[in-house]
């Protein structure tokens, strides 16, 4: 049956290349990939507080749990993969296993755009980074984001006053 087929496919799960093995091993470990840690750190040692690991409940149905969540100020950031979320840069399709890798892939997309969809609507702003940006860019746009959001521009508790 097509289904088993399916199952048997998934199970073997089939590497396209070094890169996407690696893709796999990141996916392993799926929250604290690296970039999303080193975000979190970032932003921890600047005085902001967030959610890990929090699940929105959305409207029709759209569950999403962003690397990052601002509660009070509606603010859903997320690292994408390069490989698991098609970055334009690295983001090629394996050239082995089409037939696994295209939808697998392609769903993965449409998952992100509905997420940012629901998200916009229940009036959350969405910031989105590539694993590939660097830590510095992420954390100047995630504070400009939030203090937009907060209508001031400093950091909450002021711990990085010095900051211009
Ligand atoms: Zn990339």
């Amino acid at each position: 049956m097509a289904e088993d087929v399916a199952r048997d496919a998934a199970r073997a799960y089939p590497h396209p290349s070094s890169a996407g093995r690696s893709a796999n091993m990141r996916a392993n470990r799926r929250t604290d990939t690296k970039p999303e840690l080193a975000l979190r750190k970032a932003l921890h040692g600047l005085g902001y507080r967030y959610r890990k690991d929090y699940r929105l409940d959305l409207a029709g149905g759209v569950r999403v749990r962003p690397d990052i969540v601002f509660t009070a100020r509606k603010v859903a950031v997320f690292v994408d993969g390069c490989f698991w979320h098609c970055c334009p840069d690295h983001g090629s399709q394996p050239a082995a296993n089409t037939w696994y890798w295209e939808p697998k892939l392609r769903r993965n997309v449409d998952r992100d755009r509905a997420a940012d969809d629901a998200l916009g609507q229940a009036g959350w702003t969405v910031v989105r980074f590539w694993e590939h940006e660097s830590i510095d860019v992420a954390v100047a746009r995630v504070v400009d984001v939030l203090a937009e959001r907060a209508g001031r521009p400093a950091p909450p508790d002021g711990r990085a006053g010095s900051r211009p």
